[in-house]
């Protein structure tokens, strides 16, 4: 079985989270987009620049970023797995995701990424733009309220100072830039099964996958 599984959806609503469970079960590599944007708005940010879109373009056009078989990320050869995950980088990575340039480069990327199949793929736009003709395709989505409250016991986990209500407000806003920016907007593809995660346990949502896989 080679399949390629798509998976996209709104922030915090658990893509990674089960995207990487059923890699593990299915022996498949998993890939977070999601990571290689954020890899983008750290390097814009280290630069120390005002936003410009000449010295974004500059900055994109020769980054190197790559992801290993244990979801590590590099950023030209640096590993930045953690530094990537801070509610900043969150809003550069949204910011950065809306130019075309970064798009096609990031896209090119993970297309050469998913070749050899065996994948699963989180994103915005995998089911949409970047992988079109996947296996499965899945939008899985949950409330804001309980987005908002998984990703704030996540990051308070990691011992970030952050409040629920920052939180919440980080992503609503978020999730409203990328559902209407113009270039390959976060949305459903007419094909992808919706899974809405609410009320779900962890393993509900992984067992609904494999169900979609195995068929
Ligand atoms: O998935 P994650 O929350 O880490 O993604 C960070 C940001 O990267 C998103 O808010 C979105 O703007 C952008 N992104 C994207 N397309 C993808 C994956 C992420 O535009 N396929």
């Amino acid at each position: 079985m080679e399949k390629v599984i798509a998976v996209d959806g709104p922030a915090g609503a658990g893509k990674s989270t089960v995207s990487k469970i059923v890699a593990a079960k299915l022996g498949y590599t998993y890939i977070d987009t999601g990571a290689m944007y954020r890899a983008v708005g750290l390097k814009f940010l280290r630069s120390g620049q005002d936003f410009d879109e000449n010295f974004l373009a500059e900055i994109t056009r020769d980054i190197e970023i790559s992801l290993d078989e244990n979801a590590k990320v590099f950023l030209d050869g640096e590993e930045v797995t953690k530094e990537i995950r801070t509610p900043e980088v969150s809003k550069l990575a949204s910011d950065v995701s809306k130019y075309g340039f970064v798009r096609k480069k990031l896209t090119e990327l993970q297309r050469e990424m998913a070749r050899q199949g065996s994948v699963i793929m989180d994103g915005r736009d995998i089911g949409t733009q970047v992988l079109p003709n996947a296996d499965v395709k899945i939008f899985l989505t949950a409330s804001l309220k309980e987005r908002a409250r998984r990703r704030f016991e996540e990051l308070k986990a990691k011992g970030q100072a952050v409040t629920l209500d920052a939180v919440e407000s980080e992503i609503a806003f978020r999730d409203k830039q990328d559902s209407e920016r113009e270039i390959a907007p976060l949305a459903k593809a007419d094909d992808a099964v919706l899974i809405d995660s609410t009320n779900m346990t962890v393993d509900e949502v992984v067992d609904s996958i494999l169900r979609l896989v195995e068929v």
